[in-house]
């Protein structure tokens, strides 16, 4: 297979922070062949000439639902399954031009739908699935109205980002089956949540044992759990539990957040879900009792993302949008951009998201051995990180397993 040679730009470098002069970078079969500071010779590759732009890392968005194409999670839920499946694949395509090559689904999407994107027949960020999240009754899964008694919640339709499951036994079965449908990690609803109707933030969600039997499932099985988040006691007693990826924590306090680190944890905090729900929120679906829930999760953002920073809680880059909210994927860079630097946020969004997908050295990184998912970018996002994600910006190209799938000049 005829591949592309890249010269003549420079090359991110996100662990070091810097951008790399005069190296050249051959692509063959989908995946980065050589990269070196010598001339390359290659008789078949395109020669493909940068001029002094920056060939970087494709990007890796570690919290997403690409089966949320609504905002209204129980209408979601509903949507017949050929439907929810093709939205989906829609919101995929959408993502992968905007440069996410690489997506860490947290409940919804299945094993199908990340083989349908390798094969293919999908053009989508590269998924890393779980499954549908785990909840209990009354959880952040738990979409039914308060007085609604139904014992289901559309758990085995595509748009169901989430299931029920009650008890130690229960969630040992709900976990050992995600896995074997080929899940490569696990999630559990362990707080309240904004878009779901009878759970309160503060609530604590599972019991200590029902979490422990999770993270022993997972751990049994060579993987970790993440659990959605909010509040400190939340995180507090979820890293206790040994959870791993810590989602959200807009109100994590210091001495937790030093907990995560000394447990090894990972935090992916998400503040344009909660920026976009109060801008768009209600006009696009969420109901009055979501609404309501917004300001308390959302005032904590960028003070957790100071908080995290300082105790050096490795931090994820992560958006969590749902339907129409989508179209801000990009702006979860300008928020963070008000606390963090940079180098900071560019490493979330490439090496440390690659590890959670348990990705490392194959998404994430400018080398050899790894997929060939690039963007091309004219500037330097270190010295202005406005030009991955202003309207005007600055990225020329996208690049996913040697393909263009976007090519502006
Ligand atoms: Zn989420």
């Amino acid at each position: 297979m005829a591949g592309f040679l890249f010269t003549g730009g420079r090359v991110l470098d996100a662990a070091q922070g810097v951008l790399l002069d005069g190296l050249e970078v051959l692509v063959e079969g989908g995946l980065i062949r050589e990269v070196s500071d010598r001339p390359i010779a290659s008789q078949a590759a395109t020669r493909i000439e940068l001029a002094g732009r920056t060939l970087m890392p494709g990007l890796v968005d570690a919290h997403v639902h690409v089966v949320a194409s609504m905002v209204d999670t129980a209408a979601n839920a509903m949507q017949p399954n050929t439907l929810a499946t093709l939205r989906a694949a829609k919101l995929m395509g959408q993502m992968l031009r905007r440069g996410f090559t690489t997506v860490r689904d947290v409940g919804g999407a299945e094993a199908g739908l990340a083989m349908a994107q390798e094969e293919g027949l999908v053009e989508g960020p590269r998924l890393v699935v779980c499954g549908k999240a785990l909840s209990q009754s009354g959880g952040h899964s738990d979409i039914r109205p308060r007085f609604d008694d139904r014992p289901g919640i559309f758990a085995e339709r595509v748009g169901a980002l989430g299931q029920l499951c009650d008890g130690v036994d229960a969630v040992r079965r709900a976990a050992r089956q995600e896995l074997r449908s080929g899940a490569r990690f696990i999630k559990v609803m362990a707080n309240g949540g904004v878009a779901s109707p009878t759970d309160p933030i503060h609530a604590l969600g599972f019991s200590r044992e029902e979490l422990r039997a999770v993270v022993e499932e997972a751990e049994n099985f060579g993987t970790y759990v993440s659990a959605h988040l909010y509040t400190d006691a939340a995180i507090r007693r979820a890293v206790e539990c040994g959870i791993h990826s810590l989602e959200h924590c807009n109100l994590i306090q210091a001495e937790t957040a030093a907990l995560a680190v000394a447990r090894g944890a990972v935090a992916v905090p998400t503040l344009i879900a909660y920026d976009a729900l109060a801008l768009e929120g209600e006009a696009l679906g969420l109901k009055p009792d979501s609404v309501a829930k917004i300001e308390t999760v959302r005032r904590g953002g960028l003070e957790s993302l100071d908080i995290m920073r300082s105790a050096g809680l490795p931090m994820a880059f992560g958006s969590d949008l749902l339907g129409g909210l989508h179209k801000y994927q990009l702006q979860e860079f300008a928020l963070r951009a008000r606390v963090l630097s940079p180098r900071e946020i560019l490493a979330s969004a490439t090496l440390v998201a690659a590890r959670l997908c348990q990705l490392e050295g194959l998404v994430g990184v400018v080398a050899p051995g790894a997929y060939a998912d690039f963007l091309v970018v004219d500037g330097d996002p270190f010295a202005d990180l406005g030009l991955l994600y202003r309207e005007d910006g600055g990225v020329r190209a996208v690049m996913q397993s040697g393909r263009f799938v976007l090519r502006l000049d």
